[in-house]
């Protein structure tokens, strides 16, 4: 944003500059000059400068989320159509695209599996840091051909954590993201870098606007459903109010790429609770995927066409 006390000391710059520009060669420019200079300055310069000082609003928009059935129903809901050649065509990522109130929506998936197994891969959803930060990655880039995107959403289901508040079907919007089993003991950067905390765009509006269910929390992420007790540490030292398999990986290739982003969880299991977390995951899928679907449409409406310090 360009800062308003700038823009009239700009403007005063700018029409002196417009008064020596139009003046002749020999100096003091006579007074004829300076007043068509002036009126050239009055009319031109207010505008730039408005335009220059108005912040960006949003209307690209990216929602990065890691399996088909939790892309669906947002998908459908919308309208969106796959995008066939949006990705390179070795890559396993689906994009559906679609306007929505005068915004672009891009929804992108990780795509199935084509690499593991026995024969032509395992077909399920290629969760987890590394497809979800590519797809996010190829698809700012590709976006960047057409003004960039203004906003990534990533959205998902997550464990969430009893002793921290959350419970089964909460929705999360987070405030920082970062990893839980990248230990990486060589000296303090390293171990800055390995767990690499990103703080997400505040959103307290959108908050208020998906009360009561939302809260707001940190999300930690890691390539495992389960957890060690090494990990659990780490969390613990994350602040994690949820922990899931790709909001820290997509929040680095946002920051690559100077997009703001936050991410939208909605919690299917109980990381410290009694129950065996795949149990508790599969039991709560579809219902977490409901909720979801309840989220995002409210979401992208409270996002399309606000100013980042809108949010
Ligand atoms: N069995 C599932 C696989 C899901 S893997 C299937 O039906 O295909 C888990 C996905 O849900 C990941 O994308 C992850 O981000 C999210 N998730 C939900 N609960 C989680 C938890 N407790 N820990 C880590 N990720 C979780």
């Amino acid at each position: 944003m360009y800062p308003s006390v700038c823009v009239y000391p700009s403007a005063l710059l700018y029409s002196y500059c417009s008064a020596v520009i139009l003046s002749p060669t020999t100096m003091p420019p006579s007074p004829r000059h300076l007043l068509v200079a002036a009126i050239i300055a009055a009319f031109t310069a207010r505008p730039l400068f408005a335009a220059l000082a108005m912040p960006k609003k949003i209307e690209n928009v990216v929602f990065s989320i890691a399996m088909e059935d939790e892309a669906r129903p947002f998908v459908q809901s919308l309208g969106l159509a796959p995008q066939a050649g949006f990705f390179p065509k070795a890559a396993p990522f689906v994009a559906y695209r679609g306007k929505y109130k005068g915004c672009t929506v891009t929804v992108v998936t990780s795509g199935k599996d084509s690499v593991y197994g026995e024969k032509d891969g395992t077909g399920v959803d290629n969760v987890g840091t590394v497809p979800a930060a590519l797809a996010a990655f190829l698809a700012m880039e590709k976006l960047g051909g057409e003004g960039g995107a203004d906003l990534l959403v990533n959205a998902g289901t997550c464990g969430g954590f009893g002793k921290m508040g959350a419970g089964i079907g909460d929705v999360y919007l987070t405030t920082a993201s970062a990893n839980h089993d990248r230990r990486i003991p060589l000296g303090p950067a390293f171990e800055a870098y390995g767990t690499g905390s990103v703080p997400t765009t505040p959103v307290p509006g959108l908050l208020e606007a998906l009360s009561p269910a939302a809260k707001p929390g940190v999300c930690t992420t890691g390539n495992s459903l389960d957890a060690t007790p090494t990990d659990l540490e780490q969390m613990a030292a994350n602040g994690a109010h949820v922990k899931d398999m790709e909001a820290a990986s997509v929040g680095w290739a946002c920051e690559l790429h100077g997009v703001p982003h936050f991410g939208v969880k909605v919690v299917t299991d109980i990381v410290d609770g009694d129950r065996p977390t795949q149990e508790e995951f599969l039991e709560n899928l579809g219902t977490a995927a409901s909720t979801l679907q309840d989220a995002l449409p409210k979401v992208i409406d409270h996002v399309c066409g606000k100013g980042h310090d809108e949010l």
